[in-house]
């Protein structure tokens, strides 16, 4: 981080948890901006989420540069995805507000794979993955990283 608004957490937010190393998480990707993790209650197999090193709540209130270094980091791990798994398609999402469901109010990007007629819809239930699934696919993705 070299100019602009500096990295702040929050003490009670479970994302700013996971970045200060409080509870786990099956890491991805990491660098100075941003961690990549794999969502626990994954819609499709390989749901990883993209945070800033800032809290912030949502997109509206985020400063710009962290919305870019999120949405920038979900483009690499969308690559990683690409390469691991080679779904039909790839979804990027991002929730503000209870009318898009969002449940964790620290900035994220989803990244979905995609298969054809999965049927998934814009709001879904939270539903705990298979963590040893989810752990080695984690290692997986965390390979194509570039
Ligand atoms: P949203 O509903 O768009 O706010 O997304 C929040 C996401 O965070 C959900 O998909 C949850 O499954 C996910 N989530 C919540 N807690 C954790 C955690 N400790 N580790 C990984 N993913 C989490
Ligand atoms: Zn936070």
């Amino acid at each position: 981080m070299k100019s602009g608004e500096p990295p702040r957490l929050e003490t009670n937010c479970i994302f700013c948890k996971i970045l200060r190393g409080e509870i786990p998480c099956f890491k991805v990707h990491e660098d100075d901006d941003i961690l990549a993790f794999m969502d626990i209650n994954p819609i499709a197999p390989g749901h990883v989420l993209v945070i800033p090193k800032h809290h912030s709540k949502d997109i509206l209130v985020t400063p710009a540069e962290w919305v870019g270094k999120a949405f920038a980091g979900a483009g690499r791990i969308a690559q990683a995805v690409q390469k691991t798994l080679n779904p039909d398609g790839i979804n990027v999402v991002q929730a503000n507000g209870p009318g898009a469901k969002q449940s964790v109010f620290h900035l994220h990007v989803h990244v979905i794979p995609r298969t054809m007629d999965d049927g998934l819809t814009m709001n879904w239930d939270l539903v705990p993955g298979d963590m040893d699934a989810i752990g080695k696919l984690a290692e997986r993705i965390a390979a194509n990283v570039e």
